[in-house]
């Protein structure tokens, strides 16, 4: 069994019987890991009012070596500066493009600024996907072959220039301005 603590920005939370859940973190050191909250669900819950999808966290994690995974022990939140819209498409966007258990220190740190600092602009975007290797320096449309690139759709990793979002009917909320 090994402690570990590091930085984390908490992706997304799903209940796991009557009073447990998993929580998906994205670490600074491990990348990004599913570690289950035990308790959480209880109104005594320490950890539930920091566990919250945005938040920042210190966390104290053990790794048990029998093939369990993580648990959440300790966490210490720092709220994002963000409206709720933003806070969510980010989230999302992190979630679906960071592999797991791939630590990537230069990812980290701007996804962090960008909670910290509520910057959700085309630039961070754009450093981010740099970072991932998905972004090069002269990207075109997957649908129609356009040099106006103006979208990255989340859930598909494609690019989208504004003219094929629009034929292709594609939600905003489904996609990030880059
Ligand atoms: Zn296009």
């Amino acid at each position: 069994m090994l402690e570990h603590y590091t930085t984390a920005i908490v992706l997304a939370t799903e209940p796991r019987g009557e009073i447990d859940a998993a929580v998906t973190l994205y670490t600074k050191d491990f990348g990004k890991l599913t570690a289950k909250a035990k308790s959480i669900r209880k109104i005594t819950s320490k950890l539930a009012g920091h566990l919250v999808p945005g938040n920042v966290v210190r966390v104290r994690l053990i790794e048990h070596g029998d093939g369990n995974g993580f648990q959440v022990l300790d966490a210490l939140s720092e709220k994002p500066k963000a409206n709720l819209g933003d806070l969510l498409r980010f989230l999302n966007f992190l979630n679906k493009v960071t592999p797991a258990a791939l630590p990537d220190l230069s990812l980290w740190y701007e996804a962090d600024h960008v909670l910290r600092e509520g910057d959700f602009g085309v630039e961070s975007y754009r450093r981010m996907l740099r970072d991932l290797g998905f972004l090069t320096d002269s990207p075109v449309c997957d649908d129609c072959g356009s040099k106006r690139v103006a979208y990255f759709l989340t859930g598909d990793v494609i690019f989208l220039c504004a003219d094929s979002l629009r034929k292709l009917n594609i939600s905003e909320n489904d996609v990030v301005s880059i």
